[in-house]
């Protein structure tokens, strides 16, 4: 288990290296994204992109044919439909990450970064 940090420590994402802050520990009514207060936690972005990836019917669409009217890739996260996708699911899991700091062309531009 990873130590925990103070709320305040400023710490890099050790997926993207984007500076992060430390908030508090995480909650088990928070979806898809939680605070976390160890080294392990991403950003907002890499834990959206790893979310995304691992998650049906998301997961499928961005590996699709584009027979829902999408191509797939990860460009289809730019398409707003899909980021209203995402919205919808953490307003709805009372994700402490408010949609709208999710940087989309970042999340597409680290997207082969290794997720697991
Ligand atoms: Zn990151």
């Amino acid at each position: 288990m990873s130590r925990t940090l103070a709320p305040g420590t400023r710490v890099a994402c050790p997926r993207c290296g984007r500076p992060c802050i430390v908030r508090r520990g995480p909650r088990d009514d928070e979806r898809p994204l939680s605070h976390s207060n160890t080294r392990k936690g991403w950003c907002a972005n890499c834990a959206i992109t790893r979310w995304i990836k691992e998650t049906p019917p998301l997961s499928d669409l961005l590996a699709s044919d584009g027979r829902w009217g999408i191509e797939g890739g990860p460009e289809a996260l730019f398409h707003a439909d899909i980021q209203e996708a995402v919205a919808s699911v953490m307003r709805a899991g009372n994700c402490p990450v408010d949609p709208a700091e999710i940087d989309w062309p970042a999340v597409v531009a680290n997207w082969e970064k290794e997720t697991s």
